[in-house]
C-alpha cells in the first residue's frame, strides 16, 4: 500500500514538471530566430586573419542552442542584394567589399535596412579605396594614422546609457590591437554617435608608431543606417578579455534587434 502511495505521489509531482518543460517560457527560442553572414578574406595581412579566424569561432560559438544561424564566407562574390538580404545582420572582420557588383550590393542592403557590424580593417579606406558611399557610411573619412605595434589600450565609454556600453564599466582596458585614427571628425557629425573612446591618458602610444594626441574614437554608429563599426581587430588578443567580449555580444544584439521587419528576439 505504501509503495502505491509513493508511486502516486512520484506521478503527480512528475506530471507538472512535465508539462512545464514543454511549455518553455516565451522567450526560448522555438525555432532559429534569425540569419547571420560572416565575410573576412583570407588574403588579408595575417595579423587581420588570426583575428578574424578568433571572430569566426566566437561568433558561431554565441549559435549553440541553435538561437541563430550562421554562413561563413571569404569571397562576396555572387552576393547580390536579394542574396543578402536574407541575413539580418553582415559582420566583416577584416574586409569591406572591392568589385563594383560587391560594392553596390552591400550600399542597396544597407540602404534598404541591413545590418552591419564591422571590425577593424573592415573600415579600412583610403585615398585609393574609391569608394565615397563607403567613407560617408563610415562617416571617419580615410585612414590617418595607426599606434605600432599592437598593444592594450585604456579605453572610455562615451555613452553609458546606449545598450551597447551601459553595462560596461566608465573605463577599462582593451586588450591588445592596432587601432586606427581617421582623417574626419566624426564629433562633428549629427548623424554619427561614438560609443567608445581610446583615453588621452594613453599618450604618447606606440614604440615604433608613436602617436601622441588626438581625439580617438573606437566604437560608433553612424545613425542613418543600422551599423556599428568597432575599431579593434589585430592579432590574435582580441577575444581574450570579458568586458570588451561582452560589448562583441552587445554590439552584435542591438544591430540584430533593429531589423525593420522586427526584432528577432521578440520571436
Ligand atoms: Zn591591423
Amino acid at each position: 500500500m505504501e509503495r502505491i502511495y509513493k508511486l502516486l505521489l512520484f506521478a503527480l509531482l512528475l506530471v507538472p514538471a512535465l508539462a512545464a518543460a514543454q511549455e518553455r517560457p516565451a522567450n526560448y527560442a522555438k525555432a532559429l530566430r534569425f540569419k547571420a553572414l560572416i565575410y573576412y578574406s583570407e588574403h588579408a595581412e595575417e595579423a587581420h586573419v588570426q583575428f578574424s579566424r578568433q571572430g569566426v569561432e566566437f561568433f558561431k560559438k554565441l549559435t549553440v542552442g541553435e538561437g541563430f544561424f550562421v554562413d561563413v564566407t571569404t569571397s562576396l562574390v555572387g552576393y547580390t542584394y536579394d542574396k543578402l538580404k536574407e541575413y539580418t545582420c553582415i559582420i566583416m572582420l577584416d574586409d569591406s567589399p572591392h568589385g563594383p557588383a560587391e560594392r553596390a550590393a552591400f550600399e542597396q542592403y544597407m540602404e534598404n535596412g541591413g545590418g552591419w557590424v564591422g571590425f577593424h580593417a573592415s573600415g579600412y579606406n583610403d585615398r585609393n579605396t574609391q569608394w565615397p558611399w563607403f567613407s560617408q557610411f563610415l562617416g571617419c573619412g580615410v585612414f590617418k594614422c595607426n599606434n605600432w605595434p599592437p598593444q592594450q589600450a585604456l579605453a572610455e565609454v562615451d555613452m553609458a546609457s546606449h545598450p551597447v556600453t551601459r553595462n560596461l564599466p566608465g573605463s577599462f582596458v582593451l586588450p591588445a590591437s592596432e587601432f586606427y585614427q581617421w582623417e574626419e571628425d566624426l564629433r562633428s557629425k549629427e548623424n554619427i554617435q561614438v560609443l567608445l573612446s581610446l583615453s588621452q591618458k594613453n599618450y604618447p602610444i606606440g614604440l615604433k608608431d608613436i602617436v601622441y594626441g588626438g581625439d580617438w574614437p573606437v566604437v560608433w554608429t553612424n545613425r542613418n543606417y543600422r551599423m556599428i563599426y568597432l575599431n579593434m581587430g589585430h592579432g590574435d588578443e582580441c577575444f581574450s578579455e570579458a568586458t570588451q567580449n561582452l560589448m562583441f555580444v552587445n554590439a552584435f544584439r542591438w544591430i540584430v534587434s533593429r531589423d525593420p521587419a522586427g526584432n528577432p528576439f521578440d520571436k
